[in-house]
C-alpha cells in the first residue's frame, strides 16, 4: 500500500512549511503554488475525508480552520477566507487525508466571487420532487 503523503508530513518524514500544529491537527502550506497563501488543515489521525473522519477529529480540524482563519483576517491583513472541502475522487479530492483548504482573501484580489466551485448546470427537478 502506498504511504500517505500527510500523514508522512505529520510524522515529520515528508517535507512541509507548518502555519499551526497542536495534539491534534496541523496547518501547512500547500505546494499548489495556484493562489498566494494557500493553506491546508489536517487532523494528525488519518481518515480519508468527511465520510469517515470521526467527530472528534473534524471537530478538531474545524477549531484549527478557524484559529488560522482568525489569525488571517486579524493580524495579517485578509479581509475574509474561502474554507474548501472535497470528498472522494468523484467530488475532485485527489490526496486521501481529510484536508480543509484556506484560502486568503482580499477585496479586489481579482480571484472572482467563486472561483472553485463546479459549474451547476441548472437543476433538472423542482425541490418538492
Ligand atoms: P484536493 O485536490 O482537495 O485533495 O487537495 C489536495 C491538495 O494537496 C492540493 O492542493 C495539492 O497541491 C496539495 N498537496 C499535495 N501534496 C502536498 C504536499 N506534499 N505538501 C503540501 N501540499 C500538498
Ligand atoms: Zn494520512
Amino acid at each position: 500500500m502506498n504511504k500517505c503523503i500527510f500523514c508522512e508530513i505529520v510524522k515529520g518524514n515528508a517535507p512541509s512549511m507548518k502555519v499551526y500544529e497542536d495534539e491534534f491537527t496541523l496547518a501547512f502550506m500547500d505546494i499548489a503554488k495556484d493562489v498566494d497563501g494557500h493553506i491546508l488543515v489536517i487532523p494528525k489521525v488519518h481518515c480519508e475525508n468527511i465520510l469517515d473522519c470521526d467527530c472528534e477529529a473534524l471537530s478538531k480540524t474545524m477549531e484549527t480552520v478557524k484559529k488560522v482563519s482568525n489569525h488571517l483576517t486579524s493580524e495579517c491583513g485578509y479581509d475574509g477566507v474561502d474554507i474548501l472541502n472535497a470528498n472522494g475522487r468523484a467530488a475532485g479530492q485527489t490526496v486521501p487525508h481529510f484536508h480543509m483548504h484556506i484560502i486568503p482573501r482580499q477585496y479586489k484580489d481579482g480571484l472572482g466571487g467563486a472561483g472553485e466551485w463546479p459549474t451547476f448546470p441548472g437543476a433538472k427537478f423542482d425541490i418538492e420532487t
